[in-house]
Formats: C-alpha cells, structure tokens, sequence
C-alpha cells in the first residue's frame, strides 16, 4: 500500500531475516546431514513476505522451495530462475499447460493427473518432475494408500513425467505421535510394497513438517524435511529434537498509540460497551485493529505491551483501532510504540500465546496480517 515516505508507520510487521537465517541453520543442524531441506513458503511465506523471505533462505542453504499454487510458483520464479520449487497442491485441469513453462515440480494424487500432466508436458515438448503423495491419514491430497500402486505404475509410464518423490504429510504431528507413527508405518509400507523397483537414492522421499520432526526416523529412507512455522521461530510442540534448536522468532506485529484519555468509572468502552470500567481510568487507543489482522477474539482478552509493560485489552477491537488500560503507566504518552507479538523491553508477547488468546493457531495469526500492514526487513545481531 502507498504512503508518502515522511509519514510514519501506524502498524507494522517487524520482520528479522538474520533470525531466518540462524533458525535454517540450527534446524538443518538438529537434522542427519542427507536431509534435505524443503522450505515451506506458501501464503507469501506465512505472510512474512515471499520476496524477501524465499531470498535469504536460499542464501542460506534451502535446497527447495515449496509454494502452495501455481501463481506462487510463478511469483517465486521471478526472483529464483532456477530454484527449485514443489508445487503442493493439487492443479486445475486448465492449470495444467503451465506447470512446463514455470519448470516446477507438481504432487500428483490421481491416474487422472497424471494423464492430464503427461498430455500437457507432451505438448510443450518438455520433461516434468512429479512427486507421488500419499494419503496416509490426513484425508486431503494424496491417493488412499491402500490404492497407490494404479498412480505409480501411471507416473512411470508416462511419456514425459519423471518420478522425482513420493511424500505424505501428517494430520496429528503435533498431538498424537501413535497416530503419526501409524502414518509412517503406512508410508513406508507403499514404499516397500509398490515402489520396490525405484532407485530411492534418487527420489526425495518426505513426511515431515515443523511438528513431525519430532519423531523424524533418522534411519530409513526418509531424505528430505518440509520445514514451514519452526523456521520463523515458532515451536508447534515442545519437544525432543526440536528442544535443541534455538529457534527465535522472526516475526513482531507493532503499532502506535494515537491517543491517551482519562475516562470515569462505568463508561463502556467501544462497541458493544462489552467493558464497562471499575474504576477512574487511563485508556490508550491504539492505531490497529481488524484491518491490520488484530483478531476481534482478542477483545476484551488480550494484552498489549507498552513501555515495556503489559496493558490489558479493553471492549471490542475494531477495524482501525484497539483500547487498552494504562491506568497504571501515567508515562504512556500519545506517539509510544505498542507490541501486539513480539518483545518490548524485556517483556514478551509470544505468537503462541497471542494466537491461544484470538482462539486460534500461530499459522493463521500469521496469515490474517492484512495487506494494510507494511513489512519492514532488519538484521538482528546473534544471540
Ligand atoms: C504447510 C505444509 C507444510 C509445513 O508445515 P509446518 O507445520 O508449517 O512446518 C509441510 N507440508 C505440507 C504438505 C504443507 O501443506
């Protein structure tokens, strides 16, 4: 969105691709080094900016890239003509013709894609890497393991598709590691059973996602890791091998306050007067609300740094602006800064805790950062 380049920011997203880069490398660390490593960038990098975020994990040793569609395969190409890019979702029939133009890798789930694709591939003149997926429990993409081989045996006799993976992807990764394991169990099983003639060593062969690290299988054939939410720096699940990577957070959502007033005992606030004041109070408005992608769940709940000091959420937030409580900070002054995620002074409002409050995932929060919100790009020294 344009701005005259003096005026300030109101709400912005505060985005530290050195942190980026230190959790690529940590994660990558924690990893066998075969591992491969596929860097999820799909809803504009977890609406971290795909530009910006796609570049410095290249730079720091992505060894692919996976978007969601084909436009943002497409979007991903004009900064990396050569890169390597999974396309994870399923292509429209009329989608199809262009997956040879962008030179990108598509997951194939039917005999009917695989048709589809071939005949398209065929009329461009031009090779196309596929990946099998497999529906091992997630009850999305990927053909029913149970029926696998009929796709298999299409790939590898297509003209012009090459076999270049066979993933799965987990439903329970982060909750159920019986059911996970199960997964694993069935993936493996359609390896052995229908891919026994594949040379693995030239296929990528991937389940896990941030969550499934946990349990990764260090042996086997798994050679490749699908790494999206614990890049930016968010834990999906405290655990075994992840509790070793010092993952920081990548991503701060920050806004202003425009104005400070003093309001009597019994006034309800905002729409809805949802909050009615106990006492003679000092409230500050903030300059962000819905249209920024602060979630109306968080009214009346969350909390909001300034100074360093958190400030309860008061009334409904509302498209443009959010009321909290300084009664306690007489130093609040209209103009201070006001952290919504992320870290003022030594107080901290993580993402997961922001997320648990708007009644919904770290992802999502992540997603519903509205086009209003500038990125703005900053290197963080080590820690
Ligand atoms: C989004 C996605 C991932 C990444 O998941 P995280 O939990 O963010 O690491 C991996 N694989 C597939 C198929 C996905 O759609």
């Amino acid at each position: 969105m344009s701005r005259p380049a003096s005026l300030p920011y109101r709400c912005w997203a505060e985005i530290d691709l050195a942190a980026l880069e230190r959790n690529l490398r940590r994660i990558r660390a924690a990893l066998p080094p075969h591992m491969k490593y596929v860097a999820v960038v799909k809803a504009d990098a977890y609406g971290h900016g795909l530009h910006h975020i796609a570049a410095r994990l290249m730079h720091s040793g992505a060894d692919l890239f996976a978007v969601a569609n084909l436009s943002e395969a497409a979007a991903l190409r004009e900064i990396g003509s050569d890169w390597p890019i999974l396309v994870l979702g399923a292509l429209l029939p009329e989608e199809m013709r262009f997956a040879p133009e962008y030179d990108v890798t598509v997951t194939v789930s039917s005999v009917e894609e695989v048709e589809k694709l071939d005949r398209a591939a065929a009329a461009a003149r031009r090779h196309l890497d596929v990946h099998l997926k497999i529906d091992t429990g997630m009850g999305r993409l990927g053909v029913w393991h149970e029926e696998a081989g009929p796709v298999y045996r299409a790939i590898r006799s297509a003209a012009y598709l090459r076999l270049a993976g066979v993933f799965t992807h987990f439903s329970s990764s982060d909750d159920d590691a019986a059911f996970t394991a199960e997964q694993r169990r069935r993936f493996l099983a359609v390896l052995d059973r229908e891919c026994a003639d594949l040379d693995r060593e030239r296929l990528l062969i991937h389940a896990d996602n941030s969550a499934g690290l946990d349990t990764i299988e260090q042996a086997g054939p798994f050679n490749a890791v699908r790494v999206g939410l614990l890049q930016f720096g968010i834990r999906p699940v405290a655990n075994s091998l992840l509790s070793d990577v010092q993952a920081e957070p990548v991503f701060s959502f920050r806004a202003r306050v425009g104005l400070v007033k003093n309001l009597p005992a019994g006034t309800g606030i905002s729409y809805g007067r949802t909050h009615i004041l106990k006492r003679d109070s000092r409230v500050a408005i903030l300059t962000a609300g819905y249209g920024d992608g602060v979630p109306r769940a968080v009214s009346n709940r969350g909390q909001v740094l300034v100074r360093g000091r958190r400030c309860p959420i008061l009334g409904r937030v509302t498209m443009d602006q959010t009321i909290v409580d300084v009664t306690d900070l007489p130093e609040v002054v209209a103009g201070d800064d006001a952290v919504l995620v992320g870290r003022q002074d030594a107080a901290e409002i993580p993402l997961a805790e922001f997320s648990r409050l708007a009644d919904t995932i770290p992802w999502e929060t992540l997603c519903s950062v509205t086009k209003r919100v500038p990125r703005l790009y900053r290197t963080s020294l080590g820690v």
